[in-house]
């Protein structure tokens, strides 16, 4: 169920303009508007979920095949070899400030350990 005032929710039903890269029926993927590295990709469910805290037992499966997205998103624009990172922030003290749950897929630069 789309969330009313979620830019998440309204990049899923196209109300906002996104830079779309993969798509079926349970995920989107796009580029981030504030790139952090030479790829930086969101992968979203289309379902909303404020974060992954909202995840329930019968959400294994979708965050399963996020995960998978994220993996399949990331070869696609060319990482397998240099490798990349894919992060969920989860809450304003972590840096998350969407609430629908998404990953980012970030590469094409070194990524140092551990992130700030
Ligand atoms: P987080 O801080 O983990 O919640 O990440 C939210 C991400 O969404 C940030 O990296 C933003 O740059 C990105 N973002 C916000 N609005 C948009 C948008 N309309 N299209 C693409 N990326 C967005």
């Amino acid at each position: 169920m789309a969330e009313q005032n979620c830019i998440f929710c309204q990049v899923v039903v196209g109300e906002i303009a996104a830079d779309v890269i993969y798509t079926d029926e349970r995920a989107v993927a796009f580029r981030d508007i504030n790139p952090q590295a030479p790829v930086h990709a969101l992968v979203i469910p289309r379902e909303h979920m404020d974060s992954l805290d909202d995840a329930s037992g019968r959400d294994e499966g979708l965050l399963g095949h996020l995960l998978r997205v994220a993996a399949r998103v990331a070869n696609a624009e060319g990482l397998s070899e240099s490798g990349y990172r894919t992060v969920i922030n989860t809450g304003a003290g972590a840096g998350q400030s969407v609430f629908h749950l998404h990953l980012h897929v970030i590469g094409g630069r070194p990524l140092n350990w551990p992130p700030g």
